[in-house]
């Protein structure tokens, strides 16, 4: 019978990767914890209504990338795309946003239906950052500043740029948009089809197109930049002068305006030139009219996402992964006889409540001497201790050093854990 696999896009991660994931996770854990970010967990399914009207329905993720089903019940139900919509609905529903700021964080999958490829999946996983009850652009430089943290606790310094822009208020997008229009209508012709489409219901997305020749039609297109309302302008400039002063270095670019609806003034996007078209590992920006447009009240608020596969790619392929991440144990436990067994389970309880921080591994399973050392040292482990019954009778352990040439050690069993610290 044919052997069923795994969805096309949505991957396993294996045990051997589950090490860097655990790094990479538990690093942004801690940065964020020292900031005072407080941890969020929302359910992967959201209904449908609450993406179609936070992330737009003119966009991407909403006309083509949604995984939707109908609950049994007949509800339109979304696996969720990206963790914004839920973590404000979250909030809201919650009271966790009246007259209060808050910094919060979450992780988990997200799922697009896009065409997979390297870096771009259908289930990806993401960590995310939400910051309400705050109109910058101090909190939005904080949240910069800290994800520059970030990329020196990878080991990331000087392979990701930071780009800036402001997309200012939704009024002055206005008046932007209908130039946009007037300028692209000349073209309509030369226009892929998305972007044909987009002239009327939504132009702002046509900037983000990834269409070679729209691109090009685009370079000659009116600047955002020149319709910028003061407030924006204001807050962009302080942020600026904010990160200036922190030392981030940025680069402003007038045609970052990101895929969202809801966003609106400050956007960026943490970019690398190693992973190719999916250069993009980080991004987000403020989004203060999204919880009003969700029924709540008028709330600023900022935020970022970030992709952990792009991550974790991208410290793979510059060989950042430290050597200490892995699997390995520190060490395996073995046992030659019936006899044995029951005293090396003893044994390797004595040396975990000793050696709390080290990976004790006991053999289980039999077999002969030789394929207990084989699994030894497969595991990785510095050291095998190994018991038989001439050790039983002795009252002492063999310590074997299983990774330079070392002769075994003889060691009485109450002294090995002393003997262990000492050499691990
Ligand atoms: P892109 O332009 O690459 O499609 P996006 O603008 O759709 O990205 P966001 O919605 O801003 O992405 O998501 C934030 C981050 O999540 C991205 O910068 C990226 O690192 C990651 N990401 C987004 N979509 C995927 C995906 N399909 N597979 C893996 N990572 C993804
Ligand atoms: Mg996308």
């Amino acid at each position: 019978m044919a052997k069923i696999q795994a969805i096309r896009g949505m991957n396993d991660i294996l045990p051997e990767q589950t090490p860097v994931w655990q790094y990479v996770e538990s690093t942004i854990r801690r940065v964020l914890g020292q900031y005072g970010y407080q941890e969020i967990r929302m359910p992967v399914v959201e209904s449908t209504d609450l993406f179609k009207r936070s992330i737009g329905e003119v966009t991407d993720i909403v006309e083509k990338e949604m995984y939707t089903f109908d609950d049994r019940n007949g509800d339109s139900l979304t696996l969720r795309p990206e963790g914004t919509a839920g973590c404000v609905r979250a909030a809201e529903e919650h009271g966790l946003l009246f007259n209060q700021t808050r910094r919060l964080w979450y992780t988990g999958p997200m799922f697009r239906h896009e065409r997979p490829q390297k870096g771009r999946y259908r289930q990806f996983h993401q960590i995310g950052v939400e910051c309400f009850g705050m109109a910058g652009p101090d909190i939005d430089a904080e949240l910069l500043i800290l994800t520059a943290r970030l990329w020196s606790a990878f080991g990331l310094d000087g392979h990701t740029r930071l780009e800036i822009n402001s997309i200012g208020t939704s009024e002055a997008r206005k008046v932007y948009r209908q130039a946009l229009v007037d300028y692209l209508d000349q073209y309509r012709d030369q226009l892929d089809e998305d972007s044909k489409r987009r002239l009327s219901s939504n132009p702002l997305r046509i900037l983000d197109s990834k269409n070679p020749d729209t691109r090009k039609l685009l370079e000659g297109a009116p600047s955002l930049d020149d319709y910028l309302d003061e407030a924006s302008r204001a807050h962009f400039e302080q942020l600026k002068a904010l990160l200036d002063a922190a030392g981030v270095t940025y680069s402003v670019n007038p045609a970052l305006v990101r895929g969202l609806d809801y966003y609106g003034k400050t956007v960026f996007e943490w970019i690398t030139d190693s992973l190719g078209a999916q250069g993009t590992v980080c991004a987000g920006g403020r989004y203060d009219g999204l919880v009003e447009q969700l029924g709540g009240k008028p709330t600023d608020a900022v935020g970022f996402a970030m992709g952990l596969e792009r991550l974790i790619l991208l410290l793979e392929t510059l060989g950042l992964v430290p050597a200490h991440v892995n699997n390995d144990a520190d060490v395996y436990v073995t046992a030659m006889g019936e006899m044995a067994i029951s005293a090396s389970m003893a044994i390797a309880e004595e040396l975990r409540n000793g050696l709390p921080g080290k990976v004790v591994v006991a053999h289980c399973g039999g077999g002969s001497f030789k394929s207990q050392m084989k699994k030894a040292d497969r595991s990785g482990a510095r050291y095998a201790v190994i018991l038989g019954e001439n050790e039983l009778a002795s009252g002492n352990v063999g310590l074997k050093p299983l990774r330079d040439d070392q002769p075994q050690l003889d060691v009485a069993r109450a002294e090995l854990v002393q003997v262990l610290t000492d050499k691990l």
